[in-house]
């Protein structure tokens, strides 16, 4: 059982298989990279795979594939297909952005994928293009459908902004319950890679658009999840709001991430990071072990969104398209 320098027992893995991706959200990416990490720097899927090997035999049992934009990543499938063999009965999920769904959500599903979450910024194309850098709406839209056509397992992800798609979110809401599928609104976590001229919305915030129709009753976390989770008086339907500038959210963190050139991240907001690369290259499952370790006892007790102050200090220089959000 991995347990981490706070106490807490750390039973999920987030990879990110690239960092490229076909979108510039101006939360993330607005701009394409000064350079791409080289493509011979990339773990193969191999190599990928002994690491997860390493944690899934110390009891992680959830794996959500991340980016950049997953999909983007040649063979997926094949990847998706080497961890559900392994661990059939493993919670394995993908983040994508949706643009390229429809065409791969056949493919996943018959791998063994179960779940995805799709991000849904804006129904308006003009606004999910002011967004995401290029007409998207479309084709999003198709990937959610044809991924709930075929039975996978779909929640969507908002990331609010002010001025921008603040005036969407009851719309995306009702959008997601007449799918009946959970959306989560996503606080802006700022940092130094994002648009810098963007202002996200408190959770707060948030609750008051959809207390404007609704009345709301909190629900908790639900488990080590970092969605606070919330049920609709009037139809019963639940939302969640991930607020990572909320003090007790770090309290219950139970995962690490490891990026497409291997470095093993302990915390989304701060920079520190080892390489676990060398260490799968060599099939050095011992060497992997203690970097896992060190890692592991090295785990921040908290982020920086939640402090004061924001402005006053440095951002987070962490970029989410490298660590996956
Ligand atoms: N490309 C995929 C996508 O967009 O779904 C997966 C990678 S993306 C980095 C994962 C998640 O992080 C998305 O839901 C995205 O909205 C979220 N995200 C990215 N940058 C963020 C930021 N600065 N603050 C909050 N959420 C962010
Ligand atoms: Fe790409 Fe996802 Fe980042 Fe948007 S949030 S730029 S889709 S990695």
């Amino acid at each position: 059982m991995l347990i981490d320098g706070q106490g807490r027992r750390v039973n999920y893995l987030r990879v990110s298989v690239t960092e490229r991706c076909n979108f510039r959200c101006q939360y993330c990416m607005p701009e394409k990279p000064f350079s791409w990490v080289p493509q011979e720097n990339l773990l193969s899927f191999e190599e990928l795979f002994l690491f997860i090997k390493v944690v899934i035999d110390e009891g992680v049992d959830k794996i959500r594939l991340t980016g950049g934009e997953p999909l983007l990543r040649e063979d997926l499938d094949k990847f998706i297909a080497m961890i559900h063999d392994y661990k059939p009965d493993i919670d394995l999920a993908i983040t994508t952005n949706g643009f390229l769904l429809a065409e791969a959500a056949h493919k996943l599903k018959i791998a063994g994928l179960k779940r995805l979450n799709i991000s849904l910024d804006s129904l308006k194309p003009d606004i999910a293009a002011k967004i995401a850098g290029k007409d998207v709406l479309y084709r999003v839209l198709a990937g959610i459908e044809e991924a709930l056509e075929i039975g996978l397992n779909v929640k969507l992800n908002m990331v609010p902004l002010k001025g921008i798609n603040e005036n969407e979110i009851l719309d995306i809401l009702e959008y997601a319950r007449e799918k009946q599928i959970k959306i989560r609104f996503i606080e802006y976590m700022e940092n130094t890679h994002a648009n810098n001229t963007i202002e996200g919305m408190h959770g707060r915030e948030i609750l008051v658009k959809i207390k404007e129709r609704y009345t709301i009753h909190a629900l908790g976390r639900e488990g080590a999840s970092p969605s606070f989770n919330y049920r609709i008086e009037e139809n019963g339907y639940e939302f969640g709001l991930i607020d990572p500038h909320k003090h007790d959210f770090c309290e219950n963190c139970n995962r690490i991430r490891l990026t497409a050139e291997g470095h093993l991240i302990p915390c989304l907001y701060f920079d520190e990071a080892m390489s676990i690369a060398q260490a799968v290259k060599e099939k050095d499952i011992n060497k992997a072990s203690s970097i896992l370790a060190q890692v592991l006892r090295d785990k921040p007790k908290e982020n920086r969104w939640s402090e004061e102050e924001l402005d006053s200090r440095e951002q987070s220089k962490r970029a989410f398209y490298q660590t996956g959000g």
